[in-house]
């Protein structure tokens, strides 16, 4: 089967369509600056990327672009529209509604449409790239695969906040958790790449990228993880500030005088690495270079993102009893070796021991943990996109 991967933000939008037998990227993309101007990123698998600036006023003119360029006579990667089989549709939010992929129908929109409001900013957008490709390529079956999914097997205790219950009743207020495609991928990865039972086994994974998220997985069930009812909490991440006081919100808001939405921006998008940096970069590459030539606002950066790494992993330690394995991933997870140094070196508790010679490593699949470590820790680059084609064709076949 060919699966055309889709994965839809509000102004932006990523592209893969997949041999699903091989697994292999036939091509893969990106719409940029949709609403503004428009740009399209396409490359051919084994061919360079090719950039094509063109009005993409909507999303439809957008994947109009994408399609075109997938049946270009020159660079084109299927003859036909018709070779396409299937559409996998990455969602953000499923609230408690989507526990697993599902296949898109009226019904499905339906419920996507009452989930928004849980994820105003993302939801919308995944709804007009489902919209738009049934428009543009009626018939062929679409599956909606959520962020959330994977984390709906987590117990009250897990997702339930110590506020009126009546808010979780009214308002779906709980932990849902995000990266979900993310973390059951690199959670089966980890486990196949040791020989453990992903049935028996007490595994962590850190999706560290410019969101940043941790889930605790066990016996191939999710139990806890690290972002909430939106992707603001949890770790101090790229711009989104993580855990903070509440009463800071009050404190801030008076302060610097600003309105409720404008204390939520400078969470959002001031806060994290790059707040912390004095507004440097939110880019680990960027703090590294300034924290080797002496900044210390970076410096204090990269040490509060991995402490904040570093006890989250020990809090799902003693969430499970115990830990077997753990695994980096995503942008820092699989590229910034010190980062991993400066959490691995502190959980000798754990009977860890870090190789730092395999450390160095960048973007494969590797234990860097010595042999005799009585846990075993690893990089697994996630490949969602993988993922949500694996997802589409076990629900279609
Ligand atoms: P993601 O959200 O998973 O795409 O991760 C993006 C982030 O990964 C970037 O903002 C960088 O901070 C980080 N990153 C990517 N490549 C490297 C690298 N070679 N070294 C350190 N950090 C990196």
């Amino acid at each position: 089967m060919k699966v055309l991967v889709i994965n839809c933000g509000s102004s932006s939008l990523k592209y893969q369509l997949i041999d699903s037998e091989s697994e292999e990227v036939l091509a893969k993309g990106l719409c940029e600056r949709i609403g503004i101007d428009g740009r399209l990123v396409y490359q051919k698998e084994g061919c360079e990327k090719e950039i094509t600036n063109a009005p993409m006023p909507t999303h439809k003119e957008g994947i109009q672009m994408v399609l075109d360029a997938l049946v270009n006579d020159k660079t084109g990667a299927i003859k036909d529209l018709s070779e396409i089989n299937a559409i996998g549709h990455r969602v953000v939010h499923g609230g408690e509604k989507f526990s697993g992929s599902v296949i898109v129908n009226d019904d499905m929109i339906q419920a996507l449409e009452e989930c928004t409001d849980l994820a105003p900013l993302h939801n919308p957008a995944n709804l007009i790239g489902i919209r738009v490709c049934q428009e543009l390529m009626p018939g062929v079956p679409m599956v909606g695969v959520f962020d959330t999914a994977f984390h709906q097997t987590m117990p009250p205790k897990a997702y339930l906040y110590g506020l009126p219950y009546e808010y979780y009743e009214k308002y779906g207020v709980r932990r849902y958790g995000f990266h979900g495609t993310s973390h059951s991928y690199v959670s089966k990865e980890l486990a196949r790449f040791l020989g453990l039972d992903i049935n028996n086994c007490k595994l962590i994974v850190c999706h560290l990228g410019n969101g940043a998220s941790v889930s605790a997985v066990m016996n191939g069930k999710c139990v806890d993880t690290s972002m909430g009812m939106t992707p603001l909490e949890g770790l101090v991440m790229g711009t989104r500030s993580g855990d903070i006081d509440p009463a800071i919100i009050e404190f801030i808001s008076k302060k610097e005088n600003l309105d409720l939405e404008g204390v939520m921006e400078v969470l959002n998008k001031k806060s994290g690495v790059y707040g912390l940096s004095k507004g440097l970069s939110s880019d680990f590459r960027d703090l590294g270079d300034a924290a080797e030539n002496g900044n210390k606002y970076a410096a204090e950066a990269l040490e509060v993102f991995s402490y904040h790494v570093l006890k989250t992993i020990g809090a799902y330690a003693a969430a499970m009893n115990g830990v077997d394995a753990i695994a980096f991933t995503a942008g820092i997870g699989e590229n910034d070796p010190l980062v991993r140094e400066m959490v691995v070196k502190n959980l000798g508790y754990l009977g860890v021991t870090l190789d730092e010679e395999k450390n160095k490593v960048r973007g494969k699949d590797t234990k860097i943990s010595t042999e005799d470590s009585k846990v075993a820790v690893c990089v697994i680059p996630t490949n969602e996109e993988l993922a949500i084609c694996r997802e589409t064709v076990a629900l279609l076949k």
